[in-house]
């Protein structure tokens, strides 16, 4: 079985460390807070991993933002990014030019940068509470660790819909970059803006989840990000798995 790093999570103040979850995102200076493509609200930083050595993006950086204003605002197809392969099973090749970023990522945007690079964002104001990321090397599938680098994929879905996972882009093989645990939300600051979810009850087509956190994907839903092996055009692909 493939080595991981598994995220141990301690609360703290946000200092030197390159990995953590919430407050402010270290990205290089000349990179620009994004916003989501869809509704045109700041993206909400949720968390960024620096690539331990052994790992095949070893040196770079992954700060992933997400649309939380909108928890079911988008529509259904806008929800998770775009499909590129819905039909297919396993060990499929993406098309070289789909995972563009400024194609691909609409309501997410991952970051990939050379982790010396990363700077503290003071312009970024926090909206998800501070926790430092300590990775620990294991081979376990230890399915409720919030984080994993590396590593296996543990699938959760149902067979039938086969595992999603792809094998190259164009034509260079992909490989696990991390993955995010199901029923793993994020805590928010209590001044941050409330996620919204839909109104069943009120005459409001939206409403403020009452939950004082944010979900990325929806909570019930397993989070896997790709990548090349090749590091040198970092692009990401995303899916998503739950046994719902
Ligand atoms: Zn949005």
């Amino acid at each position: 079985m493939k080595q991981g790093w598994h995220s141990i999570l301690r609360p703290g103040v946000q200092g030197g460390s390159t990995s953590f979850i919430g407050g402010k995102p270290c990205l290089p200076p000349s990179v620009p807070l994004p916003v989501c493509k869809i509704c045109g609200e700041p993206l909400t930083f949720f968390f960024q991993a620096a690539f331990p050595e052994g790992h095949m993006w070893a040196g770079k950086s992954l700060a992933l933002f997400f649309c939380s204003a909108t928890y079911q605002k988008h529509k259904d197809k806008e929800q998770l990014p775009r499909p590129v392969h819905a039909d297919t099973k396993n060990d499929f090749d993406i098309p070289a030019g789909e995972l563009a970023p400024d194609f691909y990522q609409t309501m997410f945007r991952a970051i990939v940068f050379d982790t010396a690079e990363g700077a503290l964002r003071e312009d970024y104001q926090e909206r998800v509470a501070y926790q430092e990321i300590e990775w620990e090397p294991r081979k376990a599938k230890d399915k409720k660790t919030p984080i994993i680098l590396g590593g296996e994929p543990i699938w959760t879905g149902i067979k039938k819909y086969g595992k999603e996972r792809p094998a190259s882009y164009g034509g260079k093989p992909m490989g696990l970059l991390l993955q995010v645990a199901e029923n793993f939300n994020f805590e928010k600051m209590p001044d941050a803006p409330p996620e919204m979810e839909e109104d069943f009850m009120g005459d409001e087509a939206f409403a403020a989840r009452e939950e004082p956190n944010y979900t990325l994907f929806y909570e019930f839903n397993r989070v896997y990000l790709w990548g090349p092996e090749d590091p040198s055009d970092p692009v990401v692909y995303i899916n998503v798995q739950n046994d719902i």
